[in-house]
C-alpha cells in the first residue's frame, strides 16, 4: 500500500463504520487507526504502535493472531474450491468435517449444525426455527421469545429486538412483539441489597415465571440467554441461576436457546458455556470462536429433539425455506476445522480455565479495594471491572464524565486494549485464550496504572 495515499481522508469520507458516531468520525474527532498485523495477543497499527489486545478483537480471535495453520487452510481451500453452495444436499469436505467436529464437542444431543455468517443471522435462524417447530407441532399461538435486559443477541431486525440494551434500539423502531424481556441476572445491581446470590437467582426465576404467566404459557415459545452476559457488562450468573431458570422453562414447555457466540469453544474454560453451567439447550448459537474470526462463520446447533420436529415438518411440507448463499462457505468451514484442531492441539480450553482463574484473582487483588471499584468479576477469560462513584451505595458516576471510555483510553495509551462496555462504567476483558500468566500480569498492571491516573 502506498504511504502517500490519503487513506485517512478516504476513511473519514467513505467508510460507514459499525457502532461509530459517524459525524464525529467524519470531523476527525474519533481515532483513525489502521491495524496492519497481529501476532499472539498483540496487534500492530500502521504507525508501528503495538497493543496487547485484551478483548481479542470483539471477543473472537480466540486462538490469537498470526496463526499460519489457519491462514494456510484458508488458502488451500480457496485454491481448490472457493465456493459452492450447500443447498439441496451439496457440501464441501470441510463443511462436513466441521459439522462432525462441532457435534463431537457440543453437549449431549446437540448434533446438527445450520451455518450462517454472523451471530446475528444465527439468532434470526433460531427464531425462525422456534416458530416453525411450534407450527409443525400444531401450536401456532406459542410464538413469543423471552430475552433478558442487558442481553446481546445481534443487530438484525428481530435480533436487535432480542438485544436488551438501549443503544441498539434507539430510533430504529424495531418490532417489540413477539419479544418480551425479563430481569438480568446482575447480582451487583440487584434492587434488594440483602439478597444472597442464591436468593437473587431465585428472584430472577420467579420474575421469569411471573412473566410467562402474565403473557400466557401457551403463547411463550422460547427463552434466549448468554451463559455469561457479555456486551451487557460481562456478568457471570449467580450460583444456581441456570438450574432455577431451566426448571421454570421445563414447567411451561418453553425452549431454551443458549447464545454461545462468545462462550462457545472454550472462553469459560469449558468447551461450551452450556456444559459449564449444566444447561440443556434446544438450540445453541455459535460464531466468533468457531473460526477465531479468521473467516466469518456462525451456526445454530440443533438438539435431536428439535431435529425430529424439523424432519417431520420437511417430510410434510417439503424443503425448509431458509437458506443463505454463503451457508457453510467452504473457505470459512476450512478455517473452522483448522481453528478447532489448533484449540485442541494447544490445549486452549484448559488454558482459558487456568490462566482465567489466575487473571481474575490478580485483578481482584490489584483493584477490589480501590474506592471507585464496585466489583471485579469474571469467569474463565471473560472479566469486568465495574466502577462506581460511591462504593457503599453502588452509585453510578454522572454519565457525562464518561469514566469507562476515559479509562479505556488511558489503558490504550499504555499499550492495552480493553472495552468500555456500552452501558455503565465497566471495563471488559476477553483476551485470546492463549494468554499466559505473564501477559495476564501485564494487563492487570496497566489497568491499575490507568485507574490510578484517572480516578
Ligand atoms: N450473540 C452474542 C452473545 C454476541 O456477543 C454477539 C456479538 O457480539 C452476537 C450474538 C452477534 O454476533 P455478530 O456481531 O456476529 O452478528
Amino acid at each position: 500500500m502506498l504511504r502517500n495515499e490519503p487513506l485517512e481522508a478516504w476513511d473519514r469520507d467513505h467508510f460507514f463504520h459499525p457502532s461509530t458516531a459517524m459525524g464525529a468520525h467524519a470531523r476527525g474527532e474519533t481515532p483513525h487507526r489502521i491495524i496492519e498485523t497481529g501476532s499472539g495477543v498483540y496487534i500492530k497499527d500502521a504507525d508501528g504502535k503495538e497493543s496487547l489486545d485484551g478483548f481479542a478483537g470483539l471477543y473472537c480471535v480466540n486462538v490469537g493472531y498470526g496463526r499460519t495453520e489457519i491462514a494456510e487452510a484458508i488458502a488451500e481451500q480457496a485454491h481448490k474450491l472457493a465456493y459452492y453452495h450447500a443447498y439441496v444436499g451439496h457440501a464441501s469436505e470441510p463443511a462436513i468435517r466441521l459439522s462432525h467436529m462441532i457435534a463431537e464437542r457440543a453437549p449431549e444431543g446437540l448434533n446438527h449444525v445450520y451455518y450462517g455468517l454472523s451471530g446475528s443471522d444465527a439468532n434470526e435462524t433460531n427464531i425462525k426455527l422456534v416458530w416453525y417447530v411450534n407450527n409443525v407441532l400444531g401450536r401456532p399461538e406459542k410464538k413469543k421469545i423471552i430475552s433478558r435486559w442487558r442481553g446481546y443477541h445481534g443487530s438484525g431486525v428481530m435480533t436487535g429486538s432480542l438485544t436488551g440494551l438501549a443503544l441498539f434500539h434507539n430510533k430504529f423502531d424495531l418490532p417489540r412483539a413477539p419479544i418480551v424481556h425479563t430481569e438480568a441476572p446482575y447480582y451487583f445491581r440487584r434492587e434488594n441489597p440483602d439478597q444472597t446470590p442464591e436468593q437473587f437467582a431465585q428472584h430472577c426465576a420467579d420474575k421469569l415465571e411471573e412473566l410467562i404467566l402474565a403473557e400466557g404459557p401457551d403463547t411463550v415459545a422460547a427463552f434466549i440467554g448468554e451463559p455469561v452476559l457479555g456486551t451487557g457488562g460481562i456478568v457471570p450468573p449467580p450460583a444456581g441461576y441456570w438450574e432455577k431458570i431451566q426448571a421454570v422453562l421445563k414447567k411451561y414447555d418453553v425452549m431454551l436457546i443458549a447464545d454461545e457466540v462468545v462462550t462457545g469453544f472454550g472462553r469459560l474454560g469449558s468447551m461450551f458455556g452450556s456444559a459449564h453451567y449444566g444447561m440443556d439447550p434446544d438450540l445453541v448459537t455459535i460464531a466468533k470462536g468457531l473460526t477465531s474470526a479468521y473467516a466469518p462463520l456462525s451456526g445454530t446447533i440443533v438438539h435431536d429433539r428439535v431435529w425430529k420436529v424439523l424432519e417431520k415438518g420437511s417430510d410434510e411440507l417439503g424443503p425448509i425455506g431458509h437458506g443463505w448463499t454463503y451457508s457453510a462457505h467452504p473457505i470459512c468451514a476450512a478455517a473452522g476445522v483448522a481453528n478447532l484442531e489448533l484449540i485442541d492441539r494447544l490445549g486452549l480450553v484448559d488454558n482459558a480455565g487456568k490462566v482465567g482463574a489466575y487473571f481474575n484473582k490478580a485483578m481482584q487483588d490489584a483493584l477490589a479495594d480501590h474506592p471507585n471499584v464496585g466489583e471485579v468479576r469474571g469467569e474463565g477469560l471473560m472479566a469486568a471491572v465495574e466502577f462506581v462513584e460511591d462504593k457503599a451505595d453502588r452509585k453510578f458516576f454522572d454519565p457525562s464524565k464518561k469514566i469507562g471510555p476515559t479509562l479505556s483510553a488511558a489503558a490504550l495509551e499504555r499499550g492495552l486494549i480493553t472495552r468500555a462496555m456500552p452501558q455503565g462504567d465497566i471495563l471488559g476483558f476477553a483476551p485470546p485464550l492463549c494468554l499466559t500468566e505473564a501477559e495476564a500480569d501485564k494487563i492487570v498492571g496497566i489497568v491499575k496504572d490507568a485507574v490510578v491516573s484517572v480516578l
